[in-house]
């Protein structure tokens, strides 16, 4: 569910009408709606009532001062990934006491950062940086609380790209050697408070299944290691995905409960109904770290259309947002629906939506059957709140689009549009 659809004739976010803005603000343009962001966190902590929890927001996913104020102010706290993101968050008001800092390659700075802002826990990804981490507090003459992330090897089945809990995966510490990896660090690290344990299995998961497998698979251990070692929380990630296609008209409670059970795409409800028998006699702290499911959904970013090009094998549409504002579709064949501002009539063609980056992978769709839109036209791509804005580059020097959050009918602008002087800053 969000705060996108049709009115009047022409796309609204809530009661903005999108055409308007866009004509004000120009394009490319992210638009956000505060009040699908609050829906969403709201969602995924009622789905989390039966047990002692904390919904951590994954800041990686839209890290818009205004996206973190809003949450912030709802209570969150905050999965970081960098000391970028801690510096963030505090800026916003978020609580750095409610952050804990996942990735597997902090730096001593970041390190000595977070350990002066008291953050709730350092989320250890090997042997190595617990017990770099270790002497970091040393220096300080501080302790470190920390988790170690435990890789559960399940399989997410999602992109290759966007799956973390497999053994070939970067990420985390095997399952089988965890157990070990306590003791030793109880024993030897003296500047650690082994205070919980950690997973995150993938991103963009559809299915319940992944989830169940793993915190069936890993809740022994947790308890294990309460009974060990005292650690007092779980977190048992982020990952649960978002509806990309029909994602128009996935906005509306309608369109949900005209679906099967069978094919009705997997609800934060029914996570939380499947996730909180499993863990709510565990005596621990439940952490959960969504991005994606809360900001995707909440965002669209606006282009318009420059010109069409009919080539002898396919018609492209070429639109003045590009890769650089928007890669996910390059970087993992990330699926974003395009629809026009002004409500289509209904003939539809096929054609490929295209930006100005000189790349082949520069493509928001090939060969999709779209209604129709003209040079002049504005169109929006859907469910780009989370890993859109964050991931823009400078590339080809173009500079970042411009950020606005919409509650009701008030549009505010959080982050400007650079400019070419902004786009120099700092070179000589
Ligand atoms: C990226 C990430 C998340 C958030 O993933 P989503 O798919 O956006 O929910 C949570 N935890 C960790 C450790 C991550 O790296």
């Amino acid at each position: 569910m969000h705060g996108f659809a049709y009115k009047n004739g022409t796309l609204h976010c809530e009661d903005t009408d999108l055409q308007a803005l866009a004509q004000e603000h120009g394009t490319p343009l992210y638009v956000y709606s505060s009040g699908t962001l609050l829906d969403h966190y709201k969602r995924l902590d009622q789905a989390l009532d039966g047990v002692d929890h904390e919904v951590a927001y994954a800041v990686k996913a839209n890290s818009n001062l205004s996206v973190l104020r809003l949450l912030a102010e709802e209570g969150a706290g905050f999965d970081i990934v960098s000391a970028g993101e801690l510096f963030r968050v505090i800026k916003a008001g978020g609580d750095p006491k409610k952050c804990t800092f996942a990735g597997v390659g902090k730096t001593r700075e970041e390190i000595e950062y977070a350990l002066k802002h008291e953050i709730y826990s350092f989320n250890v990804e090997s042997e190595a940086e617990l017990r770099y981490l270790n002497e970091v507090a040393a220096d300080l003459g501080v302790i470190a609380p920390a988790a170690v992330r435990v890789n559960p090897n399940v399989d997410a089945k999602t992109h290759k790209y966007i799956s973390t809990g497999k053994s070939e995966n970067k990420f985390g510490v095997d399952f089988e050697a965890i157990s070990d990896l306590y003791a030793r660090a109880a024993s030897e690290l003296k500047n650690i408070h082994l205070r919980g344990l950690q997973m995150h299995i993938g991103s963009q998961l559809t299915s319940i299944d992944p989830f169940i497998e793993a915190v069936d698979k890993v809740a022994p251990l947790a308890s294990q290691l309460k009974a060990d070692h005292g650690i007092e929380f779980w977190s048992i990630g982020g990952g649960i995905g978002i509806v990309y296609e029909d994602s128009l008209q996935a906005g509306s409670e309608a369109w949900w409960s005209s679906k099967s059970d069978e094919e009705r795409p997997l609800t934060l409800a029914q996570y939380g109904e499947a996730v909180v028998p499993r863990l709510k006699d565990l005596g621990l702290k439940i952490l959960l770290e969504p991005g994606r499911a809360i900001a995707g959904n909440a965002g669209v970013l606006l282009t318009k259309c420059l010109y069409e090009k009919k080539g002898s094998a396919k018609t492209f549409k070429i639109v003045d947002a590009g890769m650089g504002d928007l890669i996910r579709p390059a970087l993992y064949e990330g699926h974003h629906d395009i629809v026009p501002i002004k409500e289509p009539a209904g003939e539809v063609r096929k054609v490929d939506v295209v930006g100005p980056i000189c790349e082949s992978g520069d493509f928001f769709c090939q060969d999709r059957e779209l209604p129709d839109f003209q040079p002049g036209d504005f169109i929006a791509l859907m469910s780009a709140g989370a890993y859109g804005f964050v991931m823009a580059s400078n590339y080809n020097s173009r500079p970042f689009p411009a950020e606005i959050l919409v509650d009701g009918g008030t549009a505010t602008v959080v982050r400007k549009r650079q400019t070419l002087d902004d786009l120099i800053a700092g070179e000589s």
